[in-house]
């Protein structure tokens, strides 16, 4: 299905906007950290950080400071914080402020590749984020003198356009008949996905993208361009900011 990691339902794929939940704890230990039955915690990925936030138990709190994906998926608690048995019933929440910037900052960045690559015919070659900045890599021989005021007028352009921000799961099939998914993502799907989750910035940007994103472009806010950078030959860095 693709919307589970190992025996944890993946809430926040469902629905980005989740904040809270209830949820059971499966396997708790000091060693590997917490697997619950249900989360709604990003457990990192594709460039995006894991989340942060707390589970409610029997009066306490345990802080979420990282997570583990993979086979099985776990979240990875604060030192010292009391930890809820297997069997425990928890209340789970996130830390908003840090999720909310991390959807924006990564659509952003989605923003930014569509436009790089409709202006200039640049294809990305790596990317990274933290709330609120990100870098992404593209392939560009040669930057015209006016590259980065272009780019975060056309940006800023695509976010007054506010193109809506749609995800949804296809086929394997049917998500690679997608001209720009091929242009993208052949290479980084793994060949066992029978299923490819798709973002789609309408009219703009086409990614397989597992990650959590805004519900369209007006959402992500103002972008600052805030350097372009020579890595070598063909090789620019674009390091981009949220308007505070
Ligand atoms: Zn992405």
């Amino acid at each position: 299905m693709g919307l589970d990691n190992g025996h944890t339902h993946r809430l926040d794929l469902d629905d980005a906007t989740l904040r809270e939940w209830d949820a059971t704890v499966l396997h708790s230990s000091a060693d590997d950290g917490i697997v619950l039955d249900r989360s709604a915690f990003y457990p990192g990925g594709g460039g995006q950080p894991p989340d942060h936030g707390v589970l409610l138990w029997g009066g306490v709190q345990t802080r979420i400071v990282g997570a583990r994906g993979g086979d099985e998926f776990y979240l990875v608690p604060a030192e010292d914080d009391p930890l809820p048995p297997a069997g425990t019933t928890v209340r789970g929440a996130l830390d908003d402020d840090r999720r909310s910037t991390l959807m924006r900052t990564h659509s952003g960045l989605h923003l930014l590749s569509g436009v790089v690559f409709r202006d200039f015919g640049a294809l990305v070659t790596g990317g990274n984020m933290e709330p609120g900045e990100a870098r992404m890599d593209f392939n560009l021989p040669e930057i015209p003198a006016d590259f980065k005021a272009s780019v975060e007028a056309a940006c800023n352009v695509e976010v007054d356009a506010d193109r809506r921000i749609d995800v949804r799961v296809l086929p394997r099939d049917e998500a690679f008949a997608i001209p720009d998914i091929i242009r993208t993502a052949t290479n980084l799907v793994p060949p066992h996905l029978t299923e490819v989750r798709i973002v789609d910035i309408v009219g703009l940007d086409t990614q397989a993208d597992g990650g959590t994103h805004v519900a369209s472009t007006r959402q992500i806010g103002r972008i600052q361009v805030a350097k372009v950078e020579n890595k070598g030959k063909g090789f620019r860095r674009v390091r981009i900011r949220l308007a505070p």
